[in-house]
């Protein structure tokens, strides 16, 4: 029925609109599913809905009711943006592009009937299927730290309350206190985020508690824009920031939420607030969906169809692209992609050749912005790197200001390109 039923759209919605008398249509019109109303989720249900006209149903199912961007979160934390300025609504998706919004978890995917299970009840079904839900975390990557601790010692990688527990807890540190950051191991969301979220919180801090200590435990040799962000460190913020790697224990570490201590290789340290980004995979419905191969999902790189399967496509952090940082742009860049090729696959309609591009900027002190880049192409084997930019160290402060400008009008274009 479905193979009828897409044969028919194919070569009929592509020909002329005229075909598409809704009472005729309603039940036969294709029908997208998407899982995860963020970057990549959001991104792909309203480009599939406001190029399909019609001609495809889109649902997307996303718990939250308001989506707070993990971008520019730091700098909430450093005091840049209002909790409120990070926070954005589905509405405009359902009343001007006809997304069908749900507002609850998917919590199964069976890939026979080709039907979402929900959590409050019922199954929706689906001709394609995106899953574009983010990150979950991997247990006992810090050992003592789960996400039953993460009130004593927050995360703050998914954004909202617990980027706003995160802010009290830095504003409540007693003066002198040490503020501790355990970074994450290899892959994970936004590669140079953490090393924003230690210059926002040094910032905040160099005003309010300049006596404070940042501690940063990472188990990583190296990091995203190391040069940049350890020279604006030396320049804004003296001697305020220390970063153990591996090569001092940090890869042998533990923590203590109900002591607020840091156990690193047999040396415990006292901490006041203590910022655990665990090791990460793809989020838990992909694992559910069965189309994960360990941690993360592959992908095809040319339309980010799964290599499980055809009719499942994956976006942002949850896929194993190749070489794009798993980041909001990244995902945005991604849903493009997908969304065209959802689009001809279901209805006859052109299908470009993909082309993706990715930009993280970060922002070091207050119009100190830096920023990394590259566009990609895909090849048989990955999403590959084709050219790359980084910002340089000594660049000017209104180089600076600019690159920090440019990611201000980065976030107006991704946030509208969302939701609308
Ligand atoms: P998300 O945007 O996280 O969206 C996933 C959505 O899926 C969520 O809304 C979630 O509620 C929903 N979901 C999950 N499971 C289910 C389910 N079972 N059922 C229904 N819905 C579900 N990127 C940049 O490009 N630039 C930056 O400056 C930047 N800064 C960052 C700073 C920080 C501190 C962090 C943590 C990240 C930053 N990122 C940045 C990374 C960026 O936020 C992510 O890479 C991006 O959000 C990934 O998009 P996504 O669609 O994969 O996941």
């Amino acid at each position: 029925m479905i193979i009828d039923r897409r044969g028919f759209l194919g070569t009929g919605i592509a020909a002329g609109a005229s075909l598409a008398a809704p009472l005729v249509l309603a039940q036969d019109t294709p029908r997208v599913v998407v899982v995860g109303g963020g970057a990549g989720g959001a991104t792909a249900a309203r480009y599939i809905a406001k190029d399909s006209e019609g001609a495809v149903d889109v649902t997307l199912i996303e718990p939250t009711r308001t989506y707070y961007t993990c971008f520019f979160s730091n700098l909430y934390l450093g005091g840049f943006k209002t909790i409120d300025e990070i926070g954005h609504t589905y509405g405009t998706l359902a009343s001007d592009y006809g997304v069908n919004v749900v507002h609850d978890w998917a919590v199964g995917v069976d890939r026979d009937a080709k039907t979402v299970a929900l959590a409050g009840g019922g199954n929706v079904p689906y001709d394609k299927l995106i899953l574009s839900p983010g990150i979950d975390f991997i247990e006992d990557s810090v050992p003592g730290w789960d996400l039953t601790a993460q009130n004593a010692m927050p995360h703050a990688y998914k954004a909202g309350s617990q980027t706003e527990l995160l802010r009290a807890q830095i504003a409540a540190m007693p003066e002198g206190g040490t503020f501790a950051m355990i970074a994450p191991p290899n892959p994970y969301r936004c590669p140079p985020g953490p090393y924003e979220r230690v210059s926002m919180v040094a910032w905040m801090l160099s005003r309010s508690n300049p006596s404070a200590k940042i501690l940063i435990v990472d188990p990583k040799e190296k990091f995203s824009k190391q040069a940049l962000f350890e020279e604006g460190w030396q320049k804004h913020y003296g001697g305020m920031i220390e970063r153990i790697g591996p090569d001092f224990g940090a890869a042998n570490i533990s923590v203590d939420p109900a002591a607020m201590t840091v156990d690193i290789d047999g040396a415990v340290e006292n901490v006041d607030v203590c910022n655990v980004i665990s090791a990460q995979k793809a989020g838990r419905i992909a694992e559910a969906a069965g189309v994960t191969d360990g941690d993360w999902v592959p992908v095809n790189p040319a339309d980010m169809s799964s290599k499980a399967d055809p009719d499942i496509y994956v976006l942002g952090d949850s896929s194993a692209q190749g070489d794009m940082p798993k980041s909001g742009f990244s995902a945005n860049s991604q849903a493009k992609v997908c969304a065209n090729a959802v689009r001809g696959a279901l209805t006859g309609s052109s299908v470009f050749p993909a082309r993706y591009s990715n930009t993280c900027w970060s922002l070091i002190a207050e119009n100190d912005g830096v920023k990394v880049g590259a566009t990609y192409e895909p090849t048989e084997e990955k999403i590959a790197s084709v050219d790359s930019f980084v910002s340089q160290t000594g660049e000017d402060a209104a180089l600076r200001q600019a690159t920090y400008e440019e990611s201000e009008g980065w976030y107006a274009g991704i946030t509208a390109d969302m939701f609308g």
